[in-house]
């Protein structure tokens, strides 16, 4: 008997990778602008960084507020809903030099596309210890607009000292009685006018010199282990929460060395559109964003994807038609 190949899969209009709130927006435009889309959303990650945030309480349309798992669940059951392919796997290569882009999945598959929305997001820097991802969600936090709220009345550290650990400093002091920000060094990175309302904040006292080596509790956090960074002691703080504000990593491994990137590692768009160096690559979300970072302006980041992605494609004169048709561009399934 002879064994049947694998049959390769489609080539597509418009891939999208990542699926965040700016995947996910561009998917349901792109879906409902007849594109039928496919979304890889990878393996482990999928949903972003919402997934693993508790109660959402700003995002326009949930006046009592949403699980982030539950916002992000309904943003894929609403691109599904129009005709978006959603695929758990990782991208591990991109080939986006020509009008063809190819797309390598975990799995060893190459979907083929005319367009590439990159979606990707960008990961909190983490401190990177243990007792981190212990008390991720009890006490550890990397949102100050998204948990301060459930810090009313209460003694917080925020760490580092860059424009971020400022803001979220100051942010904290509606809710906290008291609010500590732990920094590496004497002098912070951050602006002047930053580092001159944080100052001028009675609620804020710097911590200088210091290193967070440990985070205090089980179930919910009692305090930090610090490590002066000077004379090597160490001491304990009591807080009830730690905000950490180290910055962050976009998320660009895939287009290192072929896409423009910016100064502080965002991939480069012209102006408001989500246009990158490369025709027929677009940005949206978090990947671009080294500011905002908020679930909703990503997923307004990934609409203007999605229209970019169709008068693109409809400038290649093939938008409408490509939807109907089975693909010209031939694709390779290297096996699963
Ligand atoms: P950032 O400027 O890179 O600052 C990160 C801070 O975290 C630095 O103080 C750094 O210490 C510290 N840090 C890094 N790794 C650490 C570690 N492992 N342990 C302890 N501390 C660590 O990042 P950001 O504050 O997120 O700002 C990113 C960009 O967004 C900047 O361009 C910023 O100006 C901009 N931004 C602007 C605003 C605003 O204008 N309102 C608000 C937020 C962000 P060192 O100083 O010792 O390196």
């Amino acid at each position: 008997m002879r064994a049947s190949l694998p049959s390769p899969p489609p080539a597509h209009q418009v891939i999208i990778i990542g699926s965040g709130p700016a995947g996910y927006t561009a998917a349901i435009y792109a879906a409902r602008a007849n594109l039928a889309p496919l979304v890889v959303a990878s393996s482990v990650d999928a949903g972003g960084e919402l997934m693993s945030t508790t109660d959402v309480e700003n995002f326009p349309g949930f006046p009592d507020g949403i699980q982030g798992p539950d916002l992000m669940a309904r943003m894929k059951e609403q691109a599904q809903r129009f005709g978006t392919e959603v695929l758990y796997d990782d991208v591990v290569a991109l080939d986006i030099s020509g009008p063809s882009k190819s797309v390598t999945l975990g799995s060893g598959v190459i979907h083929r596309a005319q367009a590439i929305v990159l979606a990707t997001g960008s990961a909190h820097r983490k401190l990177g210890i243990e007792s981190e991802r212990r008390l991720a969600g009890r006490g550890v936090s990397y949102c100050a607009t998204c948990d301060g709220f459930f810090f009313r009345d209460r003694v917080i550290a925020v760490i580092g000292g860059g424009d971020s650990a400022m803001e979220e400093a100051i942010f904290l002091t509606r809710f906290a009685s008291k609010v500590y920000v732990v920094h590496r060094r004497d002098r912070l990175r951050a602006s002047n006018i930053m580092q001159q309302r944080a100052a001028s904040n009675e609620k804020i006292e710097f911590i200088w010199n210091s290193e967070v080596i440990d985070l205090l509790g089980e179930e919910s956090m009692s305090g930090v282990r610090l490590r002066n960074t000077i004379d090597a002691s160490t001491y304990e703080l009591a807080v009830d929460g730690v905000f950490v504000a180290i910055g962050n990593v976009p998320r660009t491994h895939l287009v290192h060395g072929v896409i423009e990137l910016t100064d502080v590692g965002t991939v480069r768009v012209e102006g408001r559109s989500s246009h990158t160096s490369v025709p027929g690559v677009f940005a949206a979300g978090d990947v671009v964003d080294p500011i905002y970072r908020q679930a909703v302006t990503a997923a307004a980041s990934g609409t203007v994807a999605a229209m970019d992605v169709e008068r693109y494609l409809a400038e290649c004169g093939n938008a409408d038609e490509g939807a109907r048709r089975p693909a010209t561009v031939s694709a390779v399934g290297l096996g699963a």
